[in-house]
């Protein structure tokens, strides 16, 4: 399993100035090397290296180019990647690619290296060292994956080393049906089995607030809309993160509190499960915002070595979770007139989520894999 985590550096002045250089040079040589992979009609790495290597070899005594030959390896590999994603055939033609001078640079294990806070990057005058800015999960990120290729970028004058971690071989925790179920709801936006509820309140309203307005905004559908749209959802969708961000932090603590070895949430993604889920799901107007949710949950457990696994949320809403019943849902509270249980609608989905990610033992097969229900 791979992921990618976004590391913001903290570059000075100087480093800046070498980093903006190496950036302009690197996607110039992208430039040469795509014109000739569109004349050759070659996007095949080996073969284009072969093309190639020659003419930035001359180049580069002809002073045009001081790109180091890995950074032109990394150079070939973006070009190929760009072109390998248009899947061209055979008959079509070939378009030109352009890269623009401040797209990314492509880094792979030779051009950099990680050191405790820092890393080490090629530049065109030496590596330089440069600070990293982590965070508490990306500390336990890097810890615990194995660091792959990265690209580095520059947004709004701020860089980004955006590092390829790979899972496979992490450890988690083995998993001996210690469950937190969590359940998404609309009131709160989580709620766990352990009887918490996250993210109601000032929070919600907040969140709400950011998806209403975009909301109506796109049902609205005038040029004036979509205008004020287009500049608003870059600060709306920032601040569903934010807050997304904090209340995936919070559940990841409780499962830790509470000795928990795996997280269960519903499987938002699986069509076929959100039609038989029923209205519930289905009428979650901003899944984007959910699914989001879910998604910071997931990579937050796993930097700490949680299994997080995914449940067909079927019924959830509807059972009791201790006796299985189908109840009776007053707002907030679910009644069962079976055995009697009264409690939060939301908590009692969330021990629904626990229930069914127990009864099925923590496959490990569904284990990272949001499109695979347990049924
Ligand atoms: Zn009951």
């Amino acid at each position: 399993m791979l992921r990618t985590i976004s590391i913001k550096l903290d570059t000075t002045s100087e480093q800046q100035v070498l980093l903006e250089q190496l950036q302009r040079v690197f996607n110039q040589a992208c430039n040469t090397i795509a014109s000739i992979a569109m004349k050759r009609r070659c996007w095949n790495r080996v073969a284009l290296h072969n093309l190639i290597y020659h003419q930035i070899r001359s180049d580069q005594t002809n002073g045009q180019t001081v790109l180091g030959s890995q950074m032109v390896c990394n150079a070939i590999k973006t070009v190929c990647d760009a072109y390998n994603v248009l899947k061209i055939k055979k008959a079509e033609s070939v378009p030109l690619i352009m890269f623009r001078q401040k797209a990314s640079v492509h880094f792979d294990k030779r051009t950099y290296s990680l050191r405790t806070g820092t890393v080490s990057l090629y530049t065109l005058s030496g590596r330089i060292l440069v600070q990293m800015n982590l965070g508490e999960f990306q500390q336990n990120y890097l810890q615990r994956g194995r660091p792959k290729e990265a690209e580095l970028i520059c947004k709004n004058g701020q860089w980004f080393f955006n590092l390829v971690l790979d899972f496979s071989d992490a450890q988690l925790l083995p998993p001996e049906g210690k469950v937190l179920g969590v359940d998404l709801g609309e009131n709160n936006l989580a709620a766990t089995s352990s009887g918490k509820l996250f993210g109601g309140g000032a929070l919600r309203h907040e969140r709400d607030c950011a998806l209403s307005l975009r909301k109506q905004l796109q049902s609205n559908g005038s040029k004036s809309a979509k205008q004020l749209l287009k500049k608003i959802s870059g600060r709306e969708a920032r601040h569903v993160k934010h807050v997304n961000h904090i209340v995936s932090k919070a559940i990841v603590q409780e499962a830790q509190a509470m000795g928990c070895d795996t997280i269960a949430m519903e499987s938002l993604t699986n069509i076929r499960c959100r039609i038989r889920a029923g209205k519930r799901v289905r009428s979650r107007l901003h899944r984007w915002a959910w699914a989001q949710l879910q998604e910071f949950v997931q990579y937050k457990a796993e930097a700490v070595g949680l299994n997080v696994v995914f449940v067909n949320p079927a019924y959830t809403s509807q059972k009791c979770a201790e006796c299985e019943q189908i109840g009776v849902r007053q707002k907030h509270r679910f009644v069962c007139n079976f055995c009697g249980v009264q409690r939060h609608s939301d908590l009692n989905a969330s021990r629904n989520i626990r229930r069914i990610a127990v009864s099925a033992g923590t496959a490990t097969g569904t284990v990272n894999c949001p499109n695979v229900a347990i049924t």
